[in-house]
């Protein structure tokens, strides 16, 4: 649910953003009107034109706050975005971590995660961990609540080992009763230093049963034996067969 609608969010949104990231109005003005003509004149429809301004420049930082007149009412405006479209909250979250008031900022967050969609928790999350001061703490916290999704954020986030230990990360989302929560912090995994510890970790989740899942995409509930979905067929792998293959290249890594 989308309260208030996106459409009234948008105009004050860009404002904030063209602010933040000190954006020339005169050139972002010139972009738009060179795109718009490109798109018009691609036949195959293929908004290439539009993927081009992605190749332009770096990534702009969004920290700009003291141009900001009323930082409390921008920080209210972010929050709301969270549950706008997917590009936008990604850039809202980007907003929300440079804040000043990090700790204010960062609680905010905390309280309006529970209410977020899945993909918009990820990026709130991520915001949260970069506001607090005791990022590792907080992450401890995130990951025993009771809504998954908010752990399955916090797996995709953070490691499960920290300078090749295992944290205290690792016990809980190995034995984690939703499969989507393992399978992120496998993936996770998957960019981390190999060791040892890595490896023990990754072994726990290939020997423990799998457990069953609800579907991301559809919903349906799905038997611990399937990896995809007996309705819409999108896979979910078995965290099992997941961390045993990631064992298996990661050691071929590690011996060549
Ligand atoms: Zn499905």
């Amino acid at each position: 649910m989308r309260d208030p609608p996106w459409h009234a969010l948008r105009q004050p949104f860009f404002q904030l953003v063209r602010g933040l990231g000190e954006f020339d109005d005169g050139v972002l003005a010139t972009q738009a009107r060179l795109m718009q003509d490109e798109i018009a004149g691609d036949q195959g429809g293929t908004n290439a034109a539009f993927f081009s301004l992605f190749d332009l420049e770096p990534p702009a930082d969004l920290k700009s706050w003291s141009r900001i007149a009323d930082p409390v009412a921008a920080r209210s405006l972010l929050l709301k975005v969270l549950n706008g479209p997917t590009a936008s909250a990604f850039v809202a979250a980007k907003a929300l971590a440079t804040h000043p008031a990090a700790q204010r900022t960062a609680q905010l967050i905390e309280e309006a995660l529970p209410f977020l969609c899945r993909e918009s928790v990820l990026r709130a999350t991520w915001a949260l961990l970069s506001l607090v001061t005791e990022p590792e703490t907080t992450a401890l916290t995130l990951a025993k609540s009771p809504q998954a999704g908010i752990r399955e954020a916090v797996a995709r986030i953070v490691p499960t080992t920290d300078k090749g230990r295992r944290n205290a990360l690792a016990e809980l989302f190995a034995h984690d009763p939703n499969r989507h929560v393992r399978l992120a912090a496998v993936e996770r995994a998957r960019q981390s230093e190999p060791s040892q510890e890595l490896f023990a970790f990754l072994d726990s989740i290939a020997q423990a049963p799998d457990p069953a899942f609800a579907c991301h995409r559809c919903g349906t509930e799905n038997s611990a034996l399937s990896d995809s979905c007996s309705s819409c067929r999108i896979v979910t792998n078995r965290p099992s067969k997941e961390a045993a293959d990631l064992v298996e290249s990661l050691r071929k890594g590690v011996s060549t």
